[in-house]
């Protein structure tokens, strides 16, 4: 059985955003909608009787699985923000005086001689001075920072981390 001011509400409110005011001394939540207009009475009640089913009576397994949801979709949101991402650099073919370094990860020495690019990292709260000879040699550290990042998120969510 179908429920009709739900769905109508649901698909003429896709473009709408709604803010929910709270009333600290009755406790009481009021819905508004970013028009400033309040949702009607019979609205708010479907709404609610919807959204007990959504998550009342949540399963444990759904409730992990929208964590974890909701922790991926934080991780990937940090990180297109945040960083880290790899950048690389050509060494510039003018140069008066060749210029080179050890790579972090291999060892290898690295100059603007004997090599086209270098890599670095680049991220928000991942500044190093730190020089990479490849794609490869720089893809380790960023996953080794990405783990992190996923480990922490994952803790702040409530997701097990496996
Ligand atoms: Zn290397």
């Amino acid at each position: 059985m179908g429920n009709n001011i739900l769905e109508e509400f649901t698909k003429n409110s896709r473009n709408t955003a709604y803010k929910f005011v709270y009333e600290e001394k009755v406790e009481k939540v009021r819905v508004f909608d970013n028009w400033g207009y309040e949702i009607k009475p019979e609205v708010a009640v479907s709404l609610i009787e919807g959204m007990t089913n959504a998550y009342i009576n949540m399963s444990q397994e759904d409730m992990i699985r929208l964590k974890k949801q909701n922790a991926d979709n934080e991780i990937e949101h940090y990180i297109f923000q945040n960083g880290p991402s790899a950048i690389n650099s050509e060494f510039r073919k003018t140069l008066k005086k060749d210029w080179g370094f050890t790579c972090k990860t291999c060892k290898k020495k690295v100059s603007s001689k004997n090599d086209t690019s270098w890599w670095r990292i680049y991220g928000h709260y991942h500044q190093s001075n730190d020089k990479y000879c490849s794609k490869k040699c720089i893809q380790l550290v960023i996953d080794e920072i990405q783990e992190r990042i996923k480990f922490r998120i994952y803790e702040r969510f409530g997701v097990e981390n496996n």
